[in-house]
């Protein structure tokens, strides 16, 4: 009886252990670069102890996957690239709402979503690009100028495949509506060099090459190639100051509707928002952070400074099917 006892509360002992060991951790999907993302949740693990477990993936496939799961997901937390991702997570049902008066002062609202499933960590510019032997920067205005025909076989473009241009085209109909954002559209197809291309950077090389004079590409792939070539002709030009601002887009998280640790993945998410996490997190792929009260790094600080859209970015998930469908119409491939 007496050694029962012991072996009962042995058990016990050791139940109870295994549950701290398991509320220490939290499990996370990520897009981003593994070798980019480690020393963000090494730093986190070093401030809290909550150790946390990580796998990489494609965008479509941690949504695909975590759908596929449904209740029994290991995942707490998803990071992913591009609004339009986030918004399709939240629309499928997979994220559960947070409430944090962290996240809330420390990421702008048109940074996170408004029904509080996700927020942007990190901010991309999607910009104008140009190369500085063949025009000056007073040639340009606006991305709206670049359907001007004066840019007839000047233009390149990454492909309409890609989410950013979907979200950026999305971003176009939620400012000026479907007619005006269609023709706008129409005439940047009507500009083109060449054909589009399969990446930002290959659209940055062409512009070097001078097979075209400007193009619209996220910034943080023109501060990788000009790492590689420092003497390329290439220079940003920041559009639409003198109205709706420069394009944004995020990367961001959400915490899963299924998640086993959410008190943990909030506790992550909320210090990834924070001063300390905030630099770690946009640095280290040149991306500016989402919390204002934040500088960006001295590298990316050299680009200049600019006005950026506010409109909330969860228009470019809940605007994307029509422009995929507006591309389509005008031909852009
Ligand atoms: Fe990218």
């Amino acid at each position: 009886m007496k050694i029962l006892k012991i072996s009962t509360i042995l058990s016990l002992i050791l139940l109870s252990s295994v549950v701290v060991a398991n509320d220490q951790i939290v499990s996370v999907y990520s897009s981003r670069n593994e070798e980019l993302i480690r020393p963000v949740f090494e730093a986190f693990t070093k401030k809290t102890g909550i150790k946390v477990i990580h796998s990489t993936n494609e965008d479509a496939a941690i949504i695909q996957k975590l759908k596929a799961e449904g209740k029994t997901t290991p995942a707490d937390l998803i990071i992913t690239v591009d609004a339009g991702n986030l918004w399709h997570a939240a629309r499928e049902d997979l994220l559960t709402p947070i409430s944090s008066t962290t996240l809330d002062h420390n990421i702008p609202a048109h940074l996170r979503d408004p029904g509080h499933k996700w927020f942007g960590m990190s901010v991309r510019a999607r910009t104008i690009v140009y190369n500085k032997d063949k025009i000056k920067s007073a040639d340009l205005t606006t991305y709206e100028d670049l359907a001007d025909p004066k840019w007839k076989g000047k233009l390149c473009l990454r492909t309409s495949k890609k989410v950013y241009n979907q979200s950026l085209v999305a971003m176009l109909i939620a400012e000026h509506g479907h007619d005006k954002a269609q023709s706008i559209v129409k005439g940047w197809v009507g500009n083109l060099a060449t054909d589009v291309f399969s990446n930002d950077t290959l659209v940055l090389k062409a512009i070097a090459e001078g097979k075209c004079q400007v193009g619209i590409v996220n910034t943080y792939y023109y501060g990788r190639l000009l790492r590689e070539s420092p003497n390329l002709p290439l220079a940003l030009f920041w559009p639409n100051q003198k109205n709706t601002g420069v394009h944004v887009n995020v990367s961001g998280a959400g915490i899963t509707k299924f998640a086993k640790h959410p008190e943990n993945a909030k506790a992550l998410l909320e210090w990834m928002s924070t001063p300390e996490a905030q630099n770690l997190f946009a640095d280290v792929n040149l991306e500016y952070p989402a919390n204002p009260e934040v500088q960006a790094a001295e590298e990316v600080g050299r680009w200049g400074t600019f006005k950026p859209s506010t409109m909330n970015l969860s228009q470019a998930g809940a605007l994307q099917s029509e422009a995929i469908k507006l591309m389509d119409v005008v031909g852009y491939r």
